[in-house]
């Protein structure tokens, strides 16, 4: 009995700052449990949030490249797009047929974009003046006299024994395909010398053309196909054929001595 008696106050001494310590650590435990649940679940939050930031960044981004696209495809429209006086035919580039341009009739019954009337009119004025006779011999066709030209070319051609491949190829060489020609524009005119009317080479040796290759930019005209751009404009060498371009575009083709091809090219890059 003495013994249990004295050992059970000891033993309750002893056990009762065990049991503080028990709870001590229980709510060590507790708190730290929760600290911890706390720590990682602000730490999974802060994951969740970078993610969810890098989501937002990613479709940010994604809808700046699509912006970023529609942009550049509506650039590349507007470039297609050129001014009236650039536009662009050749056999690589036919005008829509529903090409149409409003033209005036000049007092020799030839015909010309009605915009390009008064700088023509000043260009042959100091022609004159300068004592010289230019002819216009050539001008604005329309859709439908080309296909005629065309297609009454082809059929001389089979009528002299020609196969339809043959009278086809052959008409080609001097016939521009309907829509790819431009006089079609009603921008282009052929000037010839009074005196020397022949569609050849000898063209340029007359005083009407030496004048006309030295002076036509300044009235907003071209020598359209020089000899040495006919695999870029893919027409022959033609020192009677004349294109309006205005004064601004002509200036630069004349002085870098380009092409028109080479022009719009340029004006692309820009
Ligand atoms: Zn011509």
């Amino acid at each position: 009995m003495t013994n249990r008696n004295r050992r059970r106050p000891i033993r309750t001494l002893k056990r009762r700052p065990r049991r503080r310590l028990k709870k001590k650590f229980k709510v060590i435990f507790l708190l730290g449990g929760i600290l911890i649940f706390f720590l990682v679940g602000m730490k999974y939050n802060k994951k969740a949030q970078v993610v969810n930031s890098d989501i937002k960044d990613n479709v940010e981004d994604n809808i700046e490249d699509i912006t970023e696209d529609n942009n550049l495809n509506q650039q590349k429209e507007e470039e297609k797009e050129l001014p009236w006086n650039l536009v662009l035919a050749n056999k690589w580039n036919k005008l829509p047929n529903d090409f149409s341009v409003k033209t005036v009739t000049l007092s020799n019954g030839h015909s010309i974009d009605e915009r390009a009337y008064n700088d023509l009119q000043d260009m042959m004025d100091s022609a004159r003046g300068e004592g010289l006779s230019p002819v216009i011999c050539s001008s604005y066709r329309s859709m439908e006299y080309q296909i005629d030209l065309y297609d009454n070319q082809i059929k001389d051609y089979i009528n002299k024994g020609y196969s339809e491949s043959e009278a086809k190829e052959e008409t080609e060489k001097w016939i521009a395909i309907p829509g790819t020609s431009e006089h079609q524009t009603g921008l282009a005119l052929d000037i010839v010398s009074l005196d020397y009317q022949n569609l050849d080479e000898k063209q340029e040796d007359t005083p009407e053309q030496k004048w006309l290759l030295e002076n036509s930019y300044k009235y907003g005209f071209i020598l359209r196909y020089p000899k040495d751009k006919t695999d870029i404009t893919g027409i022959s060498y033609e020192p009677w054929h004349y294109r309006y371009v205005g004064k601004e575009a002509a200036k630069e083709i004349f002085d870098k001595k380009i092409s028109l091809e080479e022009y719009l090219e340029n004006l692309n890059k820009k």
